[in-house]
């Protein structure tokens, strides 16, 4: 049976649910059915004002709080999300329609991950003391105030994670705008965060299209923009938090190059390339879209990769045997569609895939699509898809390949696959990209720094850097002497 994921209103403010029918209706639909899982309706202006007077409220109390203090209510909400991981787990299959293999282990699992590690953290955050002969200067780390979160469709629960954990343990509040696409995952973190004993306003969510993003952003008490999703939403929020010199992360879009030299371990290019094009059916922004291969390896790497590509499992997204799921929305699924023909009608070669699978007649399903003999100046080559599509490249030079792969605005993320590891370095210091892995794809521990160059963003997540930039310096200089003046 299909667990009941309408919830109790729309949006949680102030440690309670609250709603305003007055608001626009946000039907969250599973994409596997075309059912209309839950009705929400979108943040009025009494509802997000309700929202930013309880931030700004619960953020002095927060802030004024010992660090570890802080770090200990995170700590105690990674529990109760890993605890709950089942039902949160569900929720975003149903929200999204990716499928419950993934979102048991990469969304809520990853969620968690975020808060325990800045639970532990917070209490880190120190100043330094610089010493100036007598005199000296001390320095304060101090929260920024109130931030605003907006998050794409395609991992709703995590991405509301990786900007609350940081913001939070730096002490700042949160309001968090879910994607009206997908509206459930964010509201359960609200709930998570109150019963790990965060003051009530500390984080909340309001639901509501582009037009409550842009209202939140604008508003003179928000200290703080963190965006996930496409670069041309991103140019628009960058300028609109600029105008009240506001501090930003952009986490945009990104067409990432994967590069498998001829002495790769093929079998694990070939996954490699699998993950990175068709996990979350290919709704993923640093997917490596672009695989280059080297021309020596390609007949025998495209072999294995259909092959295997071939025994993915298409189907029911709650079913724990499934691996591929449909795409976010009909309109998202139309999109890709289109850029499938678009490949086909500009030369592509299409080796497997490139259709609705006949097994679904209902959902917004893909089939994983492979197309090789692409060349650089195909559409599918140069566009974010969003779906999955991945694009086979020939290559047989490394300073060719390089050139090939920087030739893109983009610059979120990139792979190198090869068994040399002084081309393995050489290559990736080369690489126009913020998010690199050499010999596998798109693990992203929170450990580690995530983020892009160029158009795909500013800013990191994840990482002690995510702390830098949900904070400011105070500095602070201490006389010890007499003060002279010249009169
Ligand atoms: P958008 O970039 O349009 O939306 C991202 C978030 O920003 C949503 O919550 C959206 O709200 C909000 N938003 C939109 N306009 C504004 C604004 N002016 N001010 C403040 N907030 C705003 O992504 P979409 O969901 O529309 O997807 C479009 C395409 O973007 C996809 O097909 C894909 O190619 C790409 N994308 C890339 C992602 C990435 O991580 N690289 C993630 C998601 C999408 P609302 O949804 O209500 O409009």
């Amino acid at each position: 049976m299909m667990r009941d994921v309408q919830p109790t209103a729309s949006h949680f403010i102030d440690g309670r649910y609250v709603d305003d029918t007055a608001g626009r209706l946000i039907e969250s639909i599973y994409p596997a059915t075309g059912d209309v899982v839950a009705r929400l309706f979108s943040a009025t202006p009494s509802i997000i004002e309700q929202a930013l007077a309880s931030a700004v409220r619960a953020q002095k109390e927060w802030g004024a709080l010992k660090p570890v203090v802080r770090g200990r209510v995170l700590r105690k909400a990674a529990d109760i999300v890993r605890a709950r991981n089942r039902e949160l787990s569900e929720i975003e299959t149903l929200d999204t329609g990716k499928p419950i293999q993934e979102t048991l282990v990469a969304d809520a699992a990853s969620g968690a991950d975020a808060l325990e590690y800045f639970a532990g953290l917070a209490a880190t955050m120190t100043g330094e003391t610089i010493p100036l002969g007598g005199d000296f200067v001390y320095t304060i780390r101090e929260p920024l105030g109130v931030c605003v979160g907006i998050g794409a469709w395609n991992y709703p629960t995590q991405i509301a994670c990786w900007k609350a954990a940081p913001a939070l343990a730096a002490g700042n509040a949160m309001i968090f705008k879910p994607s009206e696409v997908t509206p459930l995952g964010a509201l359960k973190l609200a709930e998570i965060l109150m019963e790990a004993g965060a003051p009530a306003g500390l984080f909340n969510v309001v639901q509501g299209y582009g037009d409550v993003g842009a209202a939140l952003v604008t508003d003179p008490r928000v200290a703080k923009v963190s965006l996930t999703g496409s670069v041309a939403t991103g140019k628009k929020v960058y300028a609109a938090a600029a105008a009240g010199m506001r501090h930003v992360t952009m986490e945009l879009g990104g067409k990432s190059p994967l590069i498998v030299f001829d002495d790769a371990d093929i079998d694990s290019a070939v996954s490699a390339a699998i993950n990175a094009n068709f996990y979350s059916s290919g709704q993923v922004c640093s997917n490596g879209t672009r695989v280059f291969v080297h021309d020596a390896i390609r007949p025998n790497f495209l072999d294995k990769l259909v092959q295997r590509t071939a025994n993915a499992v298409i189907g029911d997204p709650l079913d724990e045997a499934t691996h591929v799921g449909p795409l976010v929305s009909e309109a998202q699924r139309n999109k890709v569609l289109g850029y499938i023909e678009t490949g086909k009608a500009e030369g592509a070669k299409l080796l497997i895939g490139g259709r609705v699978p006949p097994s679904q007649n209902s959902g917004f399903y893909v089939e994983p699509t492979v197309f090789a003999d692409v060349t650089d100046d195909m559409t599918i080559a140069r566009e974010e898809i969003f779906g999955p599509v991945m694009a086979v490249l020939g290559f047989s030079d490394e300073a060719d390949v390089i050139a090939r792969a920087n030739a893109t605005e983009y610059g979120l993320a990139a792979g190198v696959f090869t068994a040399d590891l002084a081309r393995a370095h050489r290559v990736i210091g080369q690489l126009e990209a913020g998010t690199c892995w050499i010999n596998t794809y798109n693990i992203t521990p929170v450990e580690a720094p995530f983020g892009g160059v160029k158009l795909s963003g500013v800013g990191r997540e994840n990482s002690r850097a995510a702390l830098d930039h949900y904070s400011q310096i105070k500095s602070v200089y201490v006389a010890t002497g007499p003060v002279a003046a010249a009169y």
